[in-house]
């Protein structure tokens, strides 16, 4: 079998896209951007960052992509379900509740939590997806 070490831009998009289109979050406001994480759900204005830092990713950060995708694509889904403007003060209140207990606002927030779980449960079923449609 061959073993690709590049993943190739076009085949790059093609899974965020169909992530997006999966879980209904193709409506989100997405803004290209370079930055150092393959994506970043921003709560203050709503929008799905994608970087453009990384033309293609090797085979071996697949799996870190997956998960970090999938994570920003939970908090788009959140703020979805709840409206923007919500989800913002919900997330605010979180944070603030946690700095209130001594906890850490991010690692200890519900919101990254949830995220974070989301990620490493579901990536692994479209990574083979993705191997099967020879994307990866
Ligand atoms: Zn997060």
């Amino acid at each position: 079998m061959l073993i690709r070490e590049f993943i190739s831009k076009e085949n790059k998009s093609q899974m965020i896209t169909t992530l997006l289109k999966h879980y209904k979050v193709g409506n989100v406001r997405v803004k290209l951007k370079s930055m150092k994480n393959h994506a970043h759900y921003n709560v203050d204005t709503g929008t799905l960052e994608l970087s453009t830092r990384y033309k293609t990713i090797k085979s071996s950060q697949v799996k870190e992509f997956l998960i970090t995708i999938l994570h920003e694509i939970y908090h788009a889904m959140d703020s979805k379900k709840y409206g923007w403007r919500k989800f913002k003060l919900d997330y605010e209140w979180e944070m603030n509740l946690m700095i209130a207990k001594n906890k850490d606002e991010y690692k200890d927030n519900k919101y990254e939590i949830e995220a974070e779980d989301f990620g490493q449960r579901n990536w692994k079923k479209w990574n083979s997806k993705f191997k099967k449609e020879g994307l990866i």
